[in-house]
């Protein structure tokens, strides 16, 4: 079972992804956590590039292809490996991230995301996209606690930037209600997590 936690900045994928994966584990799962970009050698070199606040940066396209052949190397030696091992993977970030900020943030339409995602990945779609939802004076708080935020390239671009990618993300649950769980991520990580939990109940069964 693949499973991706997606969502703006500071919504808590990463620690909701941890627990997650120790649920999963608890009951004697074989589980594989992950990240995007990065998860390889050679996605988290891409995963570098992308994120350095150094030099001059990287335009709406070029950044869309890097960001697609990051999660192609990803998904080559590692994700697909373990899905086809069985096990279960819990991956922070997907393909909803590049839809998202490629296109719903840096303009790209979500066909040619779609197209480069297909080039690079076949395609493979997670069984399960849980989107963690916050309001945006909420994730600014918890961003400023994490770093000062100050924030990478990408999460340093700004208020208007960051709303279109929220809207994208809901936009995409929207339309694929059957892929998609959508979770309110205020309140304590334990809140969110049972939250999570309940969503996964079908996988489970
Ligand atoms: O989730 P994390 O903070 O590790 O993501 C790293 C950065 O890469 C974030 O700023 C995120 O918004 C950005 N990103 C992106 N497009 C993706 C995946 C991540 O812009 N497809």
């Amino acid at each position: 079972r693949f499973i991706a936690l997606e969502g703006g900045e500071g919504v808590g994928k990463s620690t909701q992804g941890r627990m997650l994966a120790e649920a999963l584990r608890t009951r004697g799962l074989d589980v594989v956590t992950t990240r995007e970009p990065g998860g390889t050698l050679g996605a988290e070199a891409i995963r570098a590039m992308l994120l350095s606040t150094e030099g001059e940066g990287w335009g709406a396209r070029a950044e869309a292809l890097l960001f697609a052949a990051a999660r192609a190397d990803h998904v080559e030696k590692l994700i697909r490996p373990a899905l086809v091992r069985g096990a279960w993977v819990v991956c922070d970030r997907f393909v909803d991230s590049s839809r998202a900020y490629q296109g719903g943030g840096g303009g790209l339409s979500d066909a040619e995301v779609l197209d480069l995602h297909r080039i690079g990945s076949e395609g493979l779609l997670p069984d399960l996209t849980i989107l963690l939802t916050v309001r945006p004076e909420v994730s600014a708080q918890r961003l400023a606690l994490r770093d000062g935020g100050t924030g990478d390239r990408i999460e340093s671009r700004g208020a208007a930037y960051h709303s279109r990618v929220a809207e994208a993300f809901r936009s995409f649950a929207t339309q694929n209600p059957d892929r998609f769980a959508v979770i309110d991520a205020e309140g304590s990580p334990d809140e969110v997590h049972a939250r999570v939990m309940t969503s996964l109940a079908g996988l489970l069964a």
